[in-house]
């Protein structure tokens, strides 16, 4: 009987620990997903007017649907839809929010200044980037 571990027995070894490494990174990674499941599964937009949540759109039908926002005099026209929202008409001065387009990534937000109204989408596949357009 031999007292050291023969070179065979090395490499098995050796492939268990690596094997239990990726496990464990793959329950990590599981672990990681399940919790940004949790926490946003569906993407929103969160409107506030004057800094009040006056609408929340989950963005998950396909249908175009609009929604009128009124606030500190200004009447915003948003338009919504399946993985999308945008300002279609405002009747601010400036108009950047309906300039600022289409936004459907979380993170996203369209600000309009003179309405005090802002867009802000939540939740769905957040990529971390903060992007947000001020207008
Ligand atoms: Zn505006």
């Amino acid at each position: 009987m031999p007292l050291r571990p023969s070179p065979k027995l090395k490499p098995n070894l050796w492939d268990g620990l690596v094997a239990l490494l990726v496990a464990a990174l793959a329950v990590g990674c599981g672990a990681l997903l399940f919790r940004e499941r949790g926490t946003a599964e569906v993407l929103t937009a969160v409107v506030t007017a004057d800094g009040e949540t006056v609408e929340q759109i989950p963005l998950t039908d396909p249908a175009r649907r609009t929604y009128t926002v009124q606030s500190c005099g200004h009447t915003l026209l948003l338009a919504a839809q399946a993985g999308e929202i945008w300002v279609e008409r405002a009747d601010c001065l400036s108009q950047d929010c309906v300039h600022t387009g289409h936004i459907a990534r979380s993170g996203q937000s369209i600000v309009c200044l003179p309405a005090r109204v802002i867009v802000q989408l939540e939740g769905g596949t957040a990529d971390g980037g903060v992007d947000a357009v001020i207008g």
